[in-house]
């Protein structure tokens, strides 16, 4: 049978890995990842594993009885497309089907490399470093207030330290949501009790702080930084795989990797959505979970399936279960529900008179029937969507 390698041990590569037998793939199943951990999943890095709450996140899945092999510590350096071999750390792997799923790594702070007390958070490592500082109750410094910063924050704030956050932006998410949105979500912080510095760009880290560029120095236990993933492809350089401006696999809709036999799939990789008129580049878990099944799809299948997801996350902070789903432009008409200095509320974007995506804070059910209402692409009444108390598929 033909032999399938997958690179990357995160959600993308074990989804890819569980799909193809769920969907009746006899082959080989060669899973290989550069962390010496059994597969892991990384939402509970920022939330329970990092509070002490859970040990772990270990995905349940029994790789043995799956007939996956998994080589753990195993880092792929490179590939060679017309040869059908990966190049590894412990020596070439040949591939008939190849899927790169290496996921991304996160944006280092310039000049902060090696200085003591700065973090990151992408790894189990990186979250089992990070749980003393939370016990010892440091002054902590969070650089960003993206997703990571908001959620690293808000667990910090639990475990009783002291919490700056320093943006560089004039808001915090100001790369995901307009200001309007934005707005009220900023406030979250101050009632949390951690403070958030916008506009506020880090001149240096120096051992026990952190020094803004207006001159305030900011005495730092520790430092966490939160500015961004990239795409982890460095290794790909010279393979004759395209990326894009991210650094991102150029997937097509098929999600093959534009060399023969090759796929790629999860945070490493975008795709053209037919959907959304625009080349999507998502790096979140959803997007980890669908992607490798229409990979899979498309490994066993005769007939390509296309990858046009209804994209969606969440993100859990300061006490609120945030939820997003679809893909918004600037362009697109914002409407409200409920009122945003309240617990509850949802926004909506719209396109025409399109649903195109929303975002619902503690209100699971909007987040529910928008998905599908975005997904059927159907008409709506703005009027009747700004009405809270009216389900949103009646509007
Ligand atoms: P990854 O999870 O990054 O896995 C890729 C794996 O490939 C890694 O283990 C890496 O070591 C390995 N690898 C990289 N290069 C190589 C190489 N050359 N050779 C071999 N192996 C390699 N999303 C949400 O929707 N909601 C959330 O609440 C949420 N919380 C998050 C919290 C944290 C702390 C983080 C870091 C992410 C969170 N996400 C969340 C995002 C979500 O976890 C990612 O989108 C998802 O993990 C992507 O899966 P992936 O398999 O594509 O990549």
């Amino acid at each position: 049978g033909r032999r399938v390698v997958v690179v990357g041990a995160g959600m993308a590569g074990v989804q890819t890995a569980v799909a193809l037998r769920e969907q009746g793939f006899r082959g080989a199943v060669t899973l290989i990842g550069a962390e010496p951990h059994q597969p892991y999943d990384r939402p509970p890095l920022s939330k329970a594993v990092l509070l002490g709450k859970a040990e772990g996140s270990a995905f349940e899945v029994d790789f043995e009885s799956l007939g996956v092999e998994l080589r753990l510590g195993c880092e792929a350096l490179g590939v060679r497309p017309a040869e059908h071999e990966l190049d590894t750390e412990a020596g070439p792997v040949p591939y008939d089907v190849l899927v790169l799923a290496t996921g991304a790594e996160p944006v280092l702070l310039p000049g902060t490399e090696g200085v003591p007390g700065v973090h990151l958070l992408r790894t189990l490592d990186d979250a089992e470093r990070l749980r003393p500082v939370l016990a010892r109750q440091h002054e902590v410094v969070v650089v960003g207030a993206g997703w990571i910063g908001a959620e690293f924050a808000t667990a910090a704030r639990e475990a009783g330290c002291e919490v700056t956050v320093v943006e560089a932006a004039d808001r915090p998410l100001a790369g995901a949501l307009p200001a309007e949105v934005a707005a009220p979500m900023a406030r979250w912080y101050a009632d949390a009790g951690a403070q958030l510095r916008t506009h506020a760009r880090v001149e240096r880290v120096e051992p026990g702080a952190v020094l803004i560029a207006d001159g305030t120095r900011l005495p730092a236990g520790a430092v966490v930084v939160g500015i961004g993933a990239r795409p982890a492809t460095g290794w790909l350089a010279g393979s004759g795989i395209g990326l894009g401006p991210h650094g991102e696999v150029l997937a097509d809709a098929h999600l093959r990797a534009g060399v023969e036999d090759v796929y790629a799939v999860g945070d490493c990789a975008s795709f053209p959505s037919a959907r959304y008129g625009e080349r999507l580049l998502v790096h979140h878990w959803d997007n980890a979970l669908q992607g490798p099944r229409t990979v899979a799809a498309n490994i066993m299948g005769e007939t390509p399936a296309v990858y046009d997801p209804v994209p969606y996350f969440w993100s859990e902070q300061f006490g609120r279960f945030v939820q997003y789903a679809g893909h918004h432009a600037g362009a697109d008409r914002l409407v409200w529900r409920g009122d945003p200095a309240g617990p509850a509320w949802t926004v909506c974007w719209l396109r025409g008179d399109r649903l195109v995506a929303l975002l619902a804070v503690g209100r699971p059910r909007d987040l529910a029937q928008g998905r599908r209402l975005i997904e059927a692409g159907r008409s709506m009444d703005a009027q009747a969507l700004s009405d809270p108390g009216r389900p949103l598929k009646d509007a």
